[in-house]
């Protein structure tokens, strides 16, 4: 490992050097799809059995959890809606509802994509591996979750084995995370990885080219100073990212000490 002029770079170099030697998180591939039964011969098919109530509409559910969330006034109340807005397609399969952790007096938010494995075990965010090295990032300029960050994702469930979650999921999740961010206020947010930041940017430019440079989130008519980064389970499997993400941790000290 090469020497750095600030002794924090060689501590952040070890322990990614460390997580990797660990294992990485890795994204479960999706199921393979089922092959369709070979057709039957002879016997004429069962008559279908009558057909299952249909779901609402999509333009009902997504008007709901805009209700929904515009009618809670505290983190506490938008929490307990979360958990009860079975409606949303990732709710039925999840374990639990993961909202947040960390410091809600934070100057910082992070948003990252899902919960994992781990998270939806624990019901809360980023406590698995990626979530591990997180931590260690920011602890790296004096950010912990008892004092100055607040941690949590997009969508509060997981989807099932790990798989991407789809734009209506993440569309559906968008009033909840918006309404998150009106009531935290945080002075600063960091958007964990392309889901995050192209969500909440409202953009399709990619995390390559967002990450580093300082943006807005707008969240019910107020703007967020935001900066787009890799996220950690990024830099788990492309050590070499960590140089950039060390960057902007600067770049974040840097704001946070101009007050
Ligand atoms: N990845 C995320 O984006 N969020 C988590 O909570 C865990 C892993």
């Amino acid at each position: 490992m090469t020497a750095h002029a600030d002794p924090r770079r060689d501590a952040f170099d070890a322990l990614v050097a460390w997580w990797r030697e660990a294992g990485v998180d890795e994204v479960a591939p999706p199921p393979a799809p089922r092959a369709a039964p070979p057709p039957k011969r002879g016997k004429a098919p069962p008559p279908r059995p009558s057909l299952p109530p249909k779901a609402p509409p999509a333009a009902d559910l997504s008007a709901d959890a805009r209700a929904l969330a515009a009618s809670c006034k505290t983190l506490d109340d938008l929490e307990k809606a979360l958990a009860g807005f079975a409606a949303h397609p990732l709710h039925a399969a999840a374990r639990n509802t993961v909202f947040a952790r960390g410091d809600r007096d934070a100057a910082v938010m992070v948003i990252g994509e899902a919960p994992g494995r781990e998270e939806d075990a624990q019901g809360k965010p980023f406590v698995g591996r990626s979530g591990q090295l997180l931590d260690k990032m920011f602890a790296a300029i004096d950010l912990t979750e008892a004092k100055g960050l607040y941690i949590t994702n997009i969508l509060n469930w997981r989807p099932p084995g790990n798989r991407s979650p789809n734009s209506d999921e993440i569309e559906l999740c968008r009033p909840f995370i918006e309404r998150h961010v009106a009531l935290k206020k945080p002075k600063f947010i960091v958007l964990a990885g392309g889901v995050a930041a192209q969500t909440l940017l409202k953009t399709t430019t990619g995390i390559m080219r967002l990450r580093g440079r300082w943006a807005e989130v707008e969240a019910e008519g107020a703007a967020y100073p935001a900066l787009p980064i890799f996220h950690p389970a990024f830099v788990l499997r492309r050590p070499v990212a960590k140089r950039e993400v060390w960057a902007d941790l600067l770049a974040l000290e840097e704001r946070l000490g101009d007050g």
